[in-house]
């Protein structure tokens, strides 16, 4: 089905640390060759409280079962030929110790995310293709190509802006540009209710995660 195959599972390592985001098939194929286990979290309705339970493959088969009978609209459901299985929203890496990368990518696709297609001078929302990348302080009077440096801008007005300062053409952005504490993948995802285990997490800014 679609939709579950397009769901996102966070992986943690062995320390419950988060460090990246799978899509379903990678997260199956870790559980099948006994590389991860699912870390299902289930908040009681009447208390709040958070309970933790660990299940290898075979063990959220079984689960599954029960799941697919009494709730089945809390999950996401893969279909095979002889049984079905809710897609898991964490599993935990057995054997991986390393720690979680502390750096968002720099990249155009990430800087585009965090200016939310916005041109930086105008505020106009636009599609990628109408945007271009712009040095605040350009490159000609010593601007870097950093997080603080670079943000999004229409074509027009980086014409108008040209190879000047904001105070030099007069502009000013809508916006100090920073480097962003997580992914811009992660925080579309924690804006849905499905991956709201997630966040406990994630919390620490510490815990960047980075989209495989
Ligand atoms: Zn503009």
């Amino acid at each position: 089905m679609a939709p579950a195959l397009s769901a996102n599972v966070l992986v943690l390592n062995k320390f419950y640390q988060a460090i990246r985001v799978v899509n379903v098939r990678r997260a199956f194929s870790m559980l099948c060759r006994e590389m991860a286990e699912v870390v299902h979290i289930e908040t009681d309705p009447h208390t709040g409280q958070a309970r933790w339970q660990n299940f290898d493959f075979d063990g959220w088969r079984e689960i599954s079962q029960l799941k697919a009978e009494f709730e089945p609209d809390g999950f996401d459901w893969i279909h095979t030929v002889r049984f079905q299985i809710a897609v898991p929203r964490i599993i935990r890496l057995l054997g991986y110790d390393k720690l979680p990368r502390q750096d968002v990518k720099f990249n155009r696709r990430n800087i585009y995310a965090r200016d939310g297609n916005r041109c930086q001078y105008c505020g106009k929302k636009m599609p990628t293709t109408e945007l271009s990348l712009d040095h605040v302080v350009p490159k000609s009077q010593g601007g870097r190509s950093t997080w603080d440096n670079i943000v999004c801008c229409c074509v027009r007005c980086n014409v108008k802006k040209g190879g000047r300062t904001p105070e030099q053409a007069h502009m000013h952005l809508i916006m100090r540009p920073v480097k962003p504490k997580r992914s811009p993948v992660i925080n579309i995802r924690l804006a849905d209710e499905r991956y709201s285990s997630w966040k406990q997490f994630l919390d620490n800014a510490y815990w960047t995660v980075e989209l495989k």
